[in-house]
């Protein structure tokens, strides 16, 4: 989308970021000739302003990972005391840092039922990949080799990496430049008006089940899903849901992986997203709000059955990453989570979400293009339906998007899912007025759009 701009530091800027900067899941061809959407300069709580000074809401916590809010000086602070002690230290071979360790015993006590230990990666894609290899080896060690198959969900996102890509179930990033490798199946999980091909099955444990049963459970490794699926949707869960994948799980002797790269860490009003229905899953994944963003950290927390099955291995563990452990992400972590529990967070997130649950019943009731608003604690959608037509608009309309680009204009950021997804994350510090100008921002901007229609 072209901006205005009157800055020539902001023009010269674009002009090096058209020549130079390829950026990642963005249209190459729309950034090199129209240049970058936004210039980022600086921020403080729910707001980052370009580089002439101009605010906007953060909307969606840049990548659903801002979760502090931007400008929090604790974290900076923390982070430079880090970086003066010590550049970084190596976790190979043994190595350890005291942030690291830290960090890694106070996850043990936050995470739900057994998952005591860690294994710190750089983020989320990188997590899931650890969490695939380290159930493979986990059967591995247990004599079952052959286990080796990873289920998902249709429609999950789970990064981009080859195995985390192999593993998402959103056709376009699946099948990007043929990244897809072998031993990756799709189940369909419930879902809600979905538009990717799939709409869904209310019987989703027969769904998972019936996947088992075709390629065998001797041979299945592991099933990965998001509790709440973020990148596809917003699609919370009904009641039973991920109890069931647990039991499923159970029932045929394979490890439950819980994605937890977008709800771990307040977003959903738990700590985890798993929390909100009991659910303790073999493995879990971690990463952008365990830091706020303030620097890159993911990490696989595993329990104490797939501990043993790896501390009693007496080879050499080949799997790790320069920055596994980082000491700076480590104390920023730390820092992060103390700030959380200290700050009361969960608390604000839990009365929050009601004020955005109201704000967003006050758009459906307003608007007859607003349906299907769905709220779990800071993690929000709603869907743009054409009345006339009884269903949504008709994907050439790309409605989500040009409600997105209305409230862009308006200095509110959020993201569109799709051709009729509209999603809402906002920093979890956000307060009540700030929730309300969001709504506000949200209704001039589909009375824009209808506008616009006609
Ligand atoms: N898993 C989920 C649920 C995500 O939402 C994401 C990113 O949005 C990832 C994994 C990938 O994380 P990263 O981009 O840090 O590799």
């Amino acid at each position: 989308k072209e901006v205005t701009v009157t800055n020539s530091k902001t023009k010269e800027l674009i002009e090096l970021d058209k020549m130079h900067y390829i950026h990642p899941t963005s249209a190459p061809k729309d950034v090199a000739e129209n240049g970058p959407g936004i210039i980022f300069s600086d921020g403080n709580g729910i707001y980052v302003n370009n580089l002439e000074g101009e605010p906007y809401i953060d909307g969606m916590s840049m990548l659903w990972n801002v979760n502090l809010g931007h400008g929090q000086e604790e974290l900076a602070e923390v982070a430079k005391e880090q970086m003066l002690k010590i550049a970084y230290s190596s976790s190979f071979k043994g190595f350890s840092n005291e942030p690291a360790i830290k960090l890694a015993e106070k996850l043990a006590t936050m995470a739900p039922g057994d998952l005591n230990a860690v294994f710190f990666t750089s983020g989320g894609s990188e997590s899931n990949d650890t969490a695939f290899k380290l159930s493979r080896f986990y059967w591995e060690q247990k004599g079952k080799s052959e286990k080796r198959k990873i289920i998902s969900t249709k429609n999950g996102y789970h990064g981009v990496t080859f195995a985390a890509q192999s593993a998402t179930g959103i056709p376009a990033t699946h099948e990007f430049a043929g990244s897809s490798v072998e031993g990756f199946y799709h189940a369909t999980p419930h879902l809600i008006n979905c538009e990717l091909g799939d709409k869904g099955d209310p019987n989703y444990e027969q769904s998972i089940r019936s996947l088992i049963e075709k390629e065998g459970a001797d041979t299945i490794a592991a099933v990965i899903i998001e509790p709440v699926q973020g990148a596809g949707g917003v699609n919370i869960p009904p009641e039973g849901y991920l109890q069931a994948v647990r039991k499923l799980c159970d029932e045929f002797d394979i490890l439950f992986i819980a994605d937890e790269v977008i709800c771990g860490f307040g977003r959903t009003g738990k700590m985890f997203g798993v929390d909100n229905w009991d659910v303790v899953p073999d493995l879990m994944c971690i990463a952008k709000g365990i830091t706020s963003g303030y620097a890159q950290l993911g990490g696989v927390m595993i329990n104490t059955n797939v501990r043993e099955e790896i501390v009693n291995f007496e080879g050499v563990l080949a799997h790790g990453f320069t920055y596994s452990g980082h000491p700076t992400a480590c104390a920023v972590a730390l820092k992060n989570i103390e700030i959380m529990e200290r700050d009361g967070i969960l608390e604000n997130v839990q009365n929050m979400e009601k004020e955005l649950e109201k704000g967003l019943a006050y758009l459906q009731d307003k608007h007859d293009i607003v349906r299907n608003c769905r709220t779990i604690g800071l993690l929000s959608a709603f869907e743009l339906y054409n009345p006339e037509r009884g269903e949504h608009f008709d994907p050439s309309v790309n409605a989500a998007s040009a409600v997105v680009d209305e409230c862009f204009d308006r200095k509110l950021i959020l993201r569109h899912i799709g051709s009729f997804r509209v999603a809402i994350a906002p920093p979890l510090i956000i307060n009540k007025q700030e929730i309300e100008r969001m709504i506000q921002v949200i209704d001039e901007s589909i009375t824009a759009f209808k506008k616009k229609l006609g």
